[in-house]
């Protein structure tokens, strides 16, 4: 859909919140306290802008009221949600991600609003991508960003570096999905605790000769093949790791200006665009379902940017 043609669609508040109902509720409204799908469209008018949007949920065997945006990160935002959604669509067309200061322009809102929703969009992402295993054969390295290395041959903790764990699925040598994660050190502990979280039980995985690879291999009971990076053939068979190492550095360079805890998010969006990348024409409605089906995550908005949040809040 064109920018003219979604604008034209959620043009609304009513527009956005209907088509917000059908991603939550499929099959018709479930009540979240009691499950209970009899209830009845009640208007409060109390509510800010009652008369645009549209009514709430009461369920009539334990009299909740239910909003559509109640449970979503939309949850109780005061930015419309017409801003929410042509939002979501700038972030989702572009590939390059979408600086908060753009988002702000756009939008029409300060920076630290744009700033909390990018990040509020990008952890929804990052529950979308918590959701995938990868399987088959699964290559997995560590790279660094960041930051300047302390002597020669140092890398990772003790420098200002970010050591980020990668992983890639591959079948008949192309990759599939990836995943990324911000490790704090590259203890066999720790590695274990990324790949039980990120791939499958019965894969195979591919690594250079780090022998915390090889003990994680043993504890999982999991085929391990070995490429040295010495060897003549590890360019070829790491390649899309390799790749996709340098495109993360790319897009970490342009978009990511913000504190060391939020770098996790914005690996997660381009794990979420690279996991996504053939249904590129799709992906705002994707976006925003996930958004849809993704909880509100208070903790972002009173943690980073506090010394900026003297302006409007969401
Ligand atoms: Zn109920």
């Amino acid at each position: 859909m064109n920018l003219l043609d979604f604008n034209q669609r959620f043009a609304t508040e009513a527009a956005c919140e209907e088509y917000l109902c059908q991603l939550r509720w499929e099959d018709g409204f479930h009540c979240p306290k009691c499950d209970s799908s009899d209830a009845k469209r009640v208007r409060s008018a109390r509510r800010r802008d009652a008369k645009e949007r549209v009514s709430l949920f009461e369920c009539k065997s334990c009299h909740r009221q239910t909003s559509v945006t109640s449970g979503t990160i939309f949850h109780k935002s005061k930015v419309p949600l017409t801003k929410w959604f042509l939002g979501a669509y700038l972030v989702a067309n572009d590939k390059r991600g979408i600086a908060a200061t753009t988002l702000a322009q756009h939008l029409g809102v300060s920076y630290p609003t744009a700033w909390l929703m990018l990040n509020k969009l990008r952890k929804a992402m990052s529950e979308r991508n918590s959701n995938y295993s990868l399987d088959e054969k699964v290559q997995v390295d560590e790279f660094y960003l960041g930051g300047i290395s302390h002597g020669i041959g140092k890398q990772g903790r003790g420098t200002d570096q970010t050591t980020v764990m990668i992983g890639v699925s591959l079948t008949h040598g192309a990759p599939q999905h990836c995943f990324m994660d911000v490790v704090d050190d590259t203890t066999t502990e720790t590695v274990l605790d990324v790949l039980e979280r990120r791939v499958s039980p019965k894969i195979t995985l591919e690594t250079d000769g780090n022998p915390t690879y090889s003990a994680c291999a043993r504890e999982m009971d999991i085929t391990h093949t070995v490429t040295l990076s010495s060897d003549e053939s590890a360019h070829e068979v790491f390649k899309w790791v390799n790749t996709l190492v340098g495109n993360t550095k790319k897009f970490i360079d342009g978009t990511y200006h913000g504190r060391e805890e939020y770098k996790q998010l914005y690996l997660e969006e381009f794990v979420y665009r690279f996991n996504r990348r053939r249904s590129r024409s799709s992906l705002v409605d994707r976006l925003l379902n996930t958004c849809a089906q993704t909880k509100p995550h208070p903790f972002i908005a009173t943690g980073g940017l506090k010394q900026n949040l003297a302006c409007e809040s969401l």
